[in-house]
Parts: C-alpha cells; structure tokens; sequence
C-alpha cells in the first residue's frame, strides 16, 4: 500500500491558511488535518477534540517527556505541538496529512522530514493582511499587532517552502493548493 504524503502549510495567521485546509479536508476523504495539542485557551466557538486539543502546560510539558510531538513550538506565548503516533498512524495507512503550523516547526520538521512537501501561504500585501487581521476582531489591539510582528518574520522564510500560494481569491488559493497536492502524488 502506498504511504500517503506529509503536506505541512504555513503562512502569517490571517491569511487564511485555516480556512483554506478546512475546505480541503472536506473535498477530500483521503486527506487527514492533524489536530495539533495547545495551552492557549479555546476561542469562541472551537471545540475540544475537533480545533485542538486544549490541554494545560503539565499536560503539554508531559507529551514533551513522553516524546509524543513531531515537534512541538512557542507560538504567541503559548505552547503548541503536532502529535506524533495520530500523523505517523494516518501516514503508514496511506491517508495524506496536513499539518498546519507556525514556519519554527515547519523548519523543524522538513529537518525530521525532508520528504514533506512545503506550502507556505501568503496574503496580498501586509496592507491586506492587518485589515484581514482587524476585521475577524477576534483579537485585542496588542495581540493584532504582535501578530502582525510575527507574520514579517515569518513571511522572511516564505523562501524555504516549495511552494508559495497568495490568497487573494480563497477558491483559487484553494485550487492551487489542492494541484500541488494531486501533482506532488503523480511526481
Ligand atoms: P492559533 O492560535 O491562531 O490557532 O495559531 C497560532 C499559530 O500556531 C498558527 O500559525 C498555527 O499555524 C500555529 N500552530 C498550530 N498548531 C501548531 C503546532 O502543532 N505546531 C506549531 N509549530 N505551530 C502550530
């Protein structure tokens, strides 16, 4: 049976690139979302189990011990972490997995994984990216702009991925990302 593809996606939070997997993993039986485990504190509206996995920083720092993440990150102040045995389990039985996190343990993983495909997502223009970011309002002013601080370093990597999707039209983002796939399969 064939192994199926790592697809690690990433890009500056509010460019899409959640909304953009969502869309993919119900187009696609055959593509898996790994739910990543994290002590920030569920938003409005994300459930425990389907978002993350919502833990508390004993229950994080004892997935560290036991070795349980592929790798794992400090993203804004909170720690975050892809787990190891649900994204190795879905591989071995040839389902494709995406992995949507920060580009610190995207680097780390392309290290474990050199075979993973790397997509980063893009917004626009950072004009664009602070009214995306402002208009969810989901967010207070000082968590917008630490946000908008990360995304210029993390748009610095952009150039270590394979490939480089802008959303500027979420079906055609959509689209791309989806040929990548499909083209990464046939290569
Ligand atoms: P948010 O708090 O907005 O859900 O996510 C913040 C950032 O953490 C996003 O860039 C997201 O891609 C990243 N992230 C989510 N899960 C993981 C993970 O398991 N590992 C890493 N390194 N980053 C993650």
């Amino acid at each position: 049976m064939r192994e199926g593809k790592l697809f690690v996606i990433s890009g500056p939070s509010g460019t899409g690139k959640g909304t953009i997997c969502d869309r993919i993993i119900k187009e696609n039986d055959d593509v898996a979302l790994s739910i990543s485990m994290t002590t920030r504190k569920p938003r409005e509206g994300e459930i425990d189990g389907v978002n993350y996995y919502f833990v508390t920083d004993e229950e994080f720092e004892r997935a560290i011990a036991e070795d349980g993440f592929l790798e794992y990150a400090r993203v804004y102040e909170h720690s975050y972490g892809t787990p190891k045995k649900a994204v190795l389990a879905r591989l071995s039985e040839g389902t494709d997995v995406i992995l949507e996190i920060d580009t610190q343990g995207a680097m780390n993983i392309k290290r474990k994984y050199p075979e993973g495909v790397f997509i980063f997502i893009k917004p626009p223009s950072m004009h664009e990216l602070r009214k995306r970011i402002e208009g969810r309002g989901k967010d207070d002013p000082d968590i917008i702009e630490l946000r908008l601080g990360e995304a210029e370093k993390e748009m610095q990597l952009a150039d270590e991925y394979d490939y480089c999707v802008v959303n500027d039209d979420l079906d055609e983002a959509v689209e791309k990302v989806k040929k990548i796939m499909a083209d990464e399969h046939s290569a």
